[in-house]
């Protein structure tokens, strides 16, 4: 059934879009606390703009048709070697975002690992990750097929014992995960330990600096090591369209030894068509993305990050003091880098306590976007709290004292309210009637039901979200 539909003058189309843009929450300003990474620059937004506009129509699908997406990627490559203490050897690609980074270095890994024993060829290998890893490694385990191996993380201080993700290694795993810092939590894993006793074991050590690798190299000198630089870490992801400030579409995945990037290519000759060969996921891609996180790296240049970076961490200080000395709240662990999360402080008497989950409630009724974490009961039966995180941004250093002061007014709106609460018919209300205002009952629904229960769940939710409106019956006449 296709029917015909008429053609619309172009500004009428791009009304629309702007139409569409208004209802979304507004991408710059720092009042959205998760999703965007805003310089507050105008002039780079501007360099960005005008390179996707430039590169739009170029196919990063193949670079030696295409000679610039080669010489951008070569650059672009060189300089995160250089950001993060690379070697002589290291290589790398540029990839459309940190899930593909996370997901190339497992696929690199994996591959890496089956070639060394002939035995291994058909075997699944396991990935060890902390429990705080990022859910692009679950997703990658998912459809490379490792067995993930989740590492309880010190409930109190977010990251894991060296000791016991090393426990969890074994002629098994492929690769060790450890995040610097993990996006739940804001706190750097135990890397040099991690990695030095997985190479021991001839274990490959991936760092995901997806958040981290943009920002961490001039947070200040009370970083510890976590990148290239420390023996044992393999592999490194980094997100430019984080704290690269590039528009989305861009993140670098690294490796020590060049073997291991090639590992990750996918080269076909099995068709009857051109010789295929993809170093990423995807085929046919633009290089716009590509084309303006370089634009946005050169246009801020050393000092340039050096400045939004000094912005950012004090915009984190000042607003890990103001979380602080909320009475009811706590943030969790000693976070180093730009994320915070906030945690019911459970040394507070219950009428003094405060549910992030409401708090996350509260905060967007006055207009700011915080992101709800549900609590997670580990391997060994501990739990990780139920969290509100903040991702706090150069521009955020403008608003840090409105944003105190919201965070103190929402904490004083739900105090002594209590934990919320699942409600089991929830589940069927957000599937008819979409997402209420307040989610602090739908997240600890979500929290409360078994992950069986969850997961299919979200697709349902999502995929009704996106889905095209129910069909009507056609009334023009079919097209011939
Ligand atoms: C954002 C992030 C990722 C995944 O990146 P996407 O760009 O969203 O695909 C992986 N790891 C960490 C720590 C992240 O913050």
């Amino acid at each position: 059934m296709t029917r015909a539909w008429t053609s619309r003058p172009a500004a009428d189309v791009l009304a629309d879009l702007a139409d569409l843009r208004r209802v979304d929450p507004p991408t710059h300003g720092g009042r959205v606390l998760s999703y965007v990474y805003d310089s507050g620059r105008a002039d780079l937004d501007a360099v960005a703009a005008r390179a996707v506009e430039l590169f739009l129509p170029v196919n990063g699908l193949d670079p030696t048709t295409f000679t610039s997406v080669a010489a951008l990627e070569s650059r672009l490559v060189a300089r995160a070697r250089d950001v993060l203490h690379g070697g002589p050897d290291t290589a790398g690609s540029v990839t459309t975002g940190g899930t593909e980074s996370c997901l190339l270095a497992v696929k690199s890994a994996r591959d890496t690992w089956r070639a060394a024993d002939p035995a291994r060829v058909h075997a699944r290998p396991t990935l060890v990750l902390p429990t705080t890893a990022h859910p692009a490694f679950h997703k990658a385990a998912a459809y490379l097929d490792l067995d993930v191996v989740p590492v309880p993380v010190d409930p109190a201080r977010g990251t894991p014992d060296a000791d016991a993700v090393l426990a969890a290694v074994d002629d098994r795993t492929a690769l060790v995960v450890v995040s610097a810092p993990s996006y739940p939590f804001g706190v750097v894993d135990p890397v040099t330990e991690v990695a030095a006793g997985a190479s021991d074991r001839g274990v490959a050590c991936h760092v995901d600096a997806c958040i981290g690798g943009w920002v961490l190299p001039w947070w200040g000198d009370d970083v510890p090591p976590w990148d290239l630089a420390v023996d044992g870490v393999t592999s490194i992801s980094a997100d430019l369209h984080k704290y690269g400030f590039a528009p989305k579409g861009a993140s670098v995945v690294l490796y020590r030894d060049p073997a291991r990037h090639r590992a990750q290519y996918f080269a076909t000759t099995a068709w009857p068509g051109y010789p295929v060969v993809n170093p990423t996921v995807l085929g046919s891609r633009s290089a716009g993305g590509l084309a303006a996180a370089w634009a946005v790296v050169e246009a801020l240049g050393d000092q340039g990050f050096a400045a939004l970076v000094a912005q950012t961490r004090d915009a984190t200080t000042r607003l890990r003091d103001a979380a602080t000395a909320i009475a009811g709240l706590r943030v969790v662990g000693r976070p180093t880098g730009p994320l915070l999360a906030l945690a019911t402080d459970d040394d507070a008497p219950d009428a003094d306590r405060v549910d992030p989950f409401h708090l996350v409630d509260a905060l967007r009724r006055r207009g700011w976007l915080a992101q709800a974490q549900p609590a997670l009961t580990q391997p060994d039966g501990t739990v990780l709290p139920r969290t509100a995180h903040l991702t706090i941004t150069p521009v955020t250093q403008r608003v840090a004292d409105d944003l105190a002061t919201a965070l103190h007014d929402a904490a004083a709106d739900v105090r002594g309210r209590g934990p919320a609460t699942p409600d089991p018919a929830l589940a069927q209300h957000v599937l008819t009637d979409g997402l209420p205002d307040d989610l602090a009952a739908v997240m600890a629904t979500l929290e409360a039901l078994p992950p069986d229960v969850v997961r299919p769940l979200l697709v349902e939710v999502l995929a009704r979200a996106v889905a095209p409106p129910p069909v009507t019956l056609v009334t023009d006449p079919p097209r011939a």
